[in-house]
């Protein structure tokens, strides 16, 4: 696995594989990989000739300084799991080379997707989103591109962003299925802070979800949204929202018919966790 620092040489390296007829996957991470991660890598594996990873800590994004000072960082590990997976190159840039003094941060017209469930919690969290990925994508410029279901409101404002840049002619968007530990909870690199106690909490979310998904037809909308929250509040949660929203758009549910989804994000201690499920 070759290891890229400087953008220029990563961009060269991809020019130089699509000149040779190679399909080029890529991959962005904060790091502190999981199998969610390294299963994004292993699809990525499969449909491409090359496929690149980025680990990235994008202070962009973090609204709180705290989340960003104790988010996990393993590079080390990451890079022997990468080893592993045949990753074929790692992109490991600097803040100084994603942002460098010439780059000019844009305000990407992403529409209302920006400011629902995660935008309304987590202010200006996907302008700084946005910011990483359309650096990332200009600088790999890859056929293919994989993100993961487990941030669903991602996917959906990256491909508003990449629809608004014009990249989605060009590069195609793949979202690839949440992967969970055996108790259901989605793998996830904040997972790792949990205390044990905390750890033997966290997959209420996910059984609340669930919970949703089979009484969907049984019970009111508000009242499978109350109770959920209502419980995860007596196991010491502090919940930002658990809603069901229309797949396409995320916004609330009016009816239990049409494509649903149903998603939650909530705090135990400091360590805040997010999660979704297709309901129907
Ligand atoms: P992150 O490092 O948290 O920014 O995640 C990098 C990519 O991995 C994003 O596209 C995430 O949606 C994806 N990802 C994170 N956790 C999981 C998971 N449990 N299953 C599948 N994909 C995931």
């Amino acid at each position: 696995m070759i290891i890229f620092k400087k953008a220029k040489q990563l961009s060269e390296f991809v020019n130089q594989q699509k000149k040779e007829g190679k399909k080029v996957g890529f991959v962005p991470t904060m790091g502190a990989l999981h199998q969610g991660h390294l299963s994004l890598i292993d699809t990525c594996k499969k449909n491409n000739d090359i496929t690149i990873c980025s680990i990235f800590v994008n202070p962009a994004q973090f609204n709180n300084a705290d989340d960003l000072k104790n988010y996990p960082v393993t590079t080390a590990n990451d890079i022997e799991k990468l080893h592993d997976h045949k990753c074929n190159a790692l992109f490991l840039p600097s803040v100084d080379e994603m942002y460098p003094n010439d780059h000019t941060k844009k305000i990407y017209p992403l529409g209302d997707i920006e400011n629902r469930l995660e935008g309304y919690f987590r202010p200006g969290h996907f302008q700084g989103v946005c910011q990483a990925v359309d650096r990332l994508l200009q600088i790999v410029q890859p056929h293919n591109f994989y993100l993961g279901q487990k941030d669903l409101q991602q996917c959906m404002v990256v491909k508003k962003l990449m629809e608004v840049t014009g990249r989605l002619a060009t590069i195609q968007l793949n979202i690839v299925q949440t992967v969970r530990e055996n108790d259901g909870l989605a793998m996830s690199s904040r997972n790792l802070r949990l205390s044990e106690e905390q750890r033997k909490l966290a997959n209420s979310i996910f059984n609340e979800l669930n919970y949703i998904k089979q009484h969907l037809h049984d019970q009111s909308l508000q009242d499978l949204k109350k109770d959920g929250i209502d419980h995860l509040v007596q196991k010491g949660f502090k919940v930002d929202y658990i809603e069901i929203a229309n797949a396409d758009d995320l916004s609330p549910a009016t009816s239990s018919s049409g494509k649903l989804v149903a998603l939650a994000a909530a705090s135990t201690g400091n360590i805040r966790l997010i999660d979704n499920i297709i309901l129907n």
